[in-house]
């Protein structure tokens, strides 16, 4: 029998190990078919939350609100926030797509940009006095550039009255956030948490949502059935405001409880020699350099490689049973990205540097 191939893809990627069986326990509970005004589902959504809290030490007063996608979460994010000034440090496609978002929405957006591969130098962000909302990416999954956590801390240090938003899609859960200094803090699941797409987590500081309602009273407009407000008020009795995508959620609460029992600094850990095993092989191997340059900058989770035939790479690896991402837009024709999430083990992540080199010898 052919084995099935593992995804290194940045995302969607491999499935966390266990969610083949908590799928196949939402089906023998009949979870699907459950009302999402019932009691069992508001037990479901509880436990998600709880287990996210309790994962990635999200404090009590933070809102944690379900929504489509991280997507849908940076519109939610300017429209809850901003009348009128939006700041964004863009670094890459995806802290980029938040600035555009917001220009769509009519604001006046100002921002700083890196050169893709590097990261802007934080000592040189001046943030106008008008500014509502700042944006920064912890990992820039289409460069695979990360940002240390301690400038952004730092910058909300001195920009109190601004609220700060922290993409972590491609970082989380391998981020260890403090929620003290971020106002809006962002994922969807297909990517560290391994799960199947289809369901984006916004975490919001009691300040943040004090905005969202000086915004409101004074009748600005907010959004709809996703304004803080209104997920709020579904969110007191663990229900949505819209029919959720129950699965999804179910399946979020178990793999962090799971990611919890296994002992998150654990997790953290082995992504770390993963990391290190990784880019010392890619640097090591023919054919094959790490796009960013400086190993500070260098992401542990998603893992930017420049190669002359991309295209052939991915194929040669996908017959030996890999799967790695293409290069972000442009960079389809001179690099592949290397997701290396907690579904992916040592074993695996040896054994795909093993093939590399096999395939760079051939
Ligand atoms: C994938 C990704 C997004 C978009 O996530 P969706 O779930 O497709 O909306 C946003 N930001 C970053 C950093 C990402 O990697």
């Amino acid at each position: 029998m052919i084995q099935p191939s593992i995804y290194f893809t940045p995302g969607p990627s491999q499935l966390y190990p266990t969610v083949p069986r908590h799928i196949q326990s939402a089906f023998d509970n009949n979870l699907l078919s459950l009302s999402h005004r019932s009691s069992q589902f508001s037990d479901i959504y509880k436990h998600t939350e709880e287990s996210l809290r309790k994962l990635l030490d999200i404090p009590n007063r933070h809102r944690i609100f379900f929504l489509a996608s991280a997507t849908e979460a940076m519109e939610r994010i300017v429209q809850n926030s901003a009348r009128k000034h939006t700041y964004h440090v863009v670094i890459g496609a995806f802290s980029e797509r938040i600035s555009k978002i917001s220009n769509q929405l009519g604001k006046q957006i100002t921002t700083i940009e890196a050169e893709h591969g590097t990261n802007v130098d934080f000592q040189d962000i001046i943030i106008p006095t008008q500014t509502e909302l700042i944006t920064v990416v912890h990992n820039e999954t289409s460069t695979g550039v990360i940002t240390d956590l301690n400038h952004v801390y730092q910058l909300k240090k001195e920009n109190p009255k601004a609220l700060l938003s922290l993409d972590v899609v491609s970082s989380i859960p391998h981020a260890h956030i403090d929620f003290k200094y971020i106002d809006f803090t962002f994922f969807s699941v297909q990517k560290g948490f391994g799960l199947p797409a289809g369901l984006g987590v916004v975490i919001v500081s009691p300040k943040a949502f004090d905005v969202s309602r000086t915004l409101q009273t004074n009748t600005y407009s907010t959004g709809s059935y996703h304004s803080w407000k209104e997920l709020a008020k579904y969110a007191q009795k663990y229900q949505t405001s819209e029919t959720p995508n129950v699965l999804a959620i179910y399946l979020l609460g178990q793999v962090a409880q799971d990611m919890y029992r296994l002992g998150i600094e654990n997790i953290r850990e082995q992504t770390m020699i993963k990391a290190q095993y990784l880019y010392n092989h890619i640097s090591q191997t023919e054919g094959l350099t790490p796009f960013v340059s400086d190993t500070n900058l260098q992401s542990p989770t998603v893992i930017t490689v420049r190669n002359a035939e991309p295209d052939k790479l991915q194929t040669k690896l996908s017959q030996h049973g890999y799967e790695i991402g293409s290069g972000y837009g442009s960079f389809q024709t001179s690099q592949v990205r290397i997701a290396n999430f907690p579904a992916h083990t040592i074993y695996d992540v040896k054994q795909l540097c093993h093939t590399l080199t096999k395939i760079s010898t051939e």
